[in-house]
């Protein structure tokens, strides 16, 4: 009797990640992701302020080893001056100053050789040409696409012009709990006025809406409005995981028909169903990385193809591994989807669109 041969496991010559909060770490984490992930562990050794410290994931030379040469990267700051139950800024001008501060660590990446922002699509597809071109990528710049997560530190429509100078090409209106301009997640109501005119203004600067993070009414209200393209960062499904963070199968429908991408978050809490926040464990759910292809499986069979999928993983998004996959320890371990994807019966093209084809497709659809 023969053995099964062995499930093939060729590494993928680019990984896109569509939602990764580099400056959060570096600002507010102070983690200096230019060094290799083991010494970021260990400078937090002893370090109780938050609950993910000595558990991160992401460093850029993890980034390079697992060929993760193009990310969108966030600008982060809520307003939670009336909403003391979130934690946040106590003005909308705070921030903005901690987005500005958030971007000035991005242009010092870019000034040190680490980072190149990519602000067009002819950027864009040479950066991936590059890439999957180049056998070492241990010296390459890795290539990021500027997003706003929550927009509650966009203060007026010049700010948001200011914004798409500094090469802002997409933006999530809200964050969790309410916000000036709509309903995060956990909470419930349409876009607010304000919300109304922002996708308005970012229709005509040519700003992807990014839907995660709206919630329903949110959601549906910025969906009946907003004419240019959409896709959702870093967002799974309610189907496998029922909370409303995740996608119901009806807004998952009404995204393919908008020609969406949707980006699979790693985040344990929203890959299966009664995780319990601070106190569940991977283990207790046995959680691997497979669960991550339950969810592109569950989209795949929605939209009859995987054209609508992509990788979001949103590694150390304020969690590290005391709330990923077991099987996974660095953002380089990203590459290992590609054994569960092809034992499914996902064919080499297929995985391919999965890890950067679907959203370079986007992008030079939409990205001017
Ligand atoms: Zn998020």
């Amino acid at each position: 009797m023969s053995l099964p041969s062995p499930i093939p496991s060729p590494i993928p010559s680019l990984i896109f990640d569509a939602h990764l909060d580099l400056s959060m770490n570096a600002m507010e984490w102070n983690r200096d992701i230019r060094q290799p992930l083991i010494e970021i562990r260990r400078r937090e050794i002893g370090l109780k302020d938050l609950p993910d410290r000595g558990n991160n994931t992401v460093c850029l030379p993890e980034m390079r080893r697992g060929r993760i040469g193009l990310c969108v990267a966030t600008q982060i700051a809520r307003f939670s001056g009336r909403f003391s139950r979130l934690p946040g800024w106590q003005s909308p001008e705070q921030a903005w100053a901690q987005t500005q501060g958030q971007l000035a660590w991005y242009r010092t990446m870019e000034e040190a050789g680490e980072l190149v922002q990519l602000r067009s699509w002819p950027d864009v597809n040479a950066h991936a040409q590059l890439w999957r071109s180049s056998p070492d990528t241990a010296k390459l710049p890795i290539g990021y696409l500027l997003s706003l997560e929550g927009a509650d530190s966009i203060l007026s429509p010049k700010h948001l012009e200011k914004a798409r100078e500094q090469g802002l090409i997409a933006l999530g209106p809200v964050h969790y709990g309410p916000g000036i301009y709509g309903h995060g997640t956990d909470d419930a109501g349409p876009l607010t006025p304000r919300g109304h005119e922002l996708l308005q203004q970012m229709e005509e600067l040519g700003i992807i809406l990014d839907v995660t993070h709206l919630c329903d009414e949110s959601f549906w209200d910025a969906l009946s409005r907003y004419r240019g393209p959409l896709w959702a960062s870093h967002h799974n499904c309610r189907a496998l995981a029922d909370w409303n963070r995740q996608l119901a199968d009806d807004q998952i429908r009404a995204l393919i028909e908008r020609g969406a991408v949707i980006g699979m978050a790693f985040d344990a809490i929203m890959m299966v169903h009664n995780w319990t926040h601070h106190k569940s464990k991977p283990a207790d759910f046995q959680l691997k990385m497979e669960k991550v292809c339950e969810h592109i499986d569950h989209i795949c069979q929605i939209a009859g193809n995987a054209r609508h999928v992509g990788i979001g993983p949103d590694l150390d998004g304020g969690y590290g591994t005391e709330q990923v996959p077991m099987d996974l320890n660095s953002i380089a371990d990203l590459r290992s989807l590609v054994a569960p994807l092809t034992a499914k019966g996902y064919q080499p093209v297929d995985i391919d669109n999965i890890f950067a084809g679907n959203f370079l497709r986007f992008l030079a659809e939409h990205l001017q």
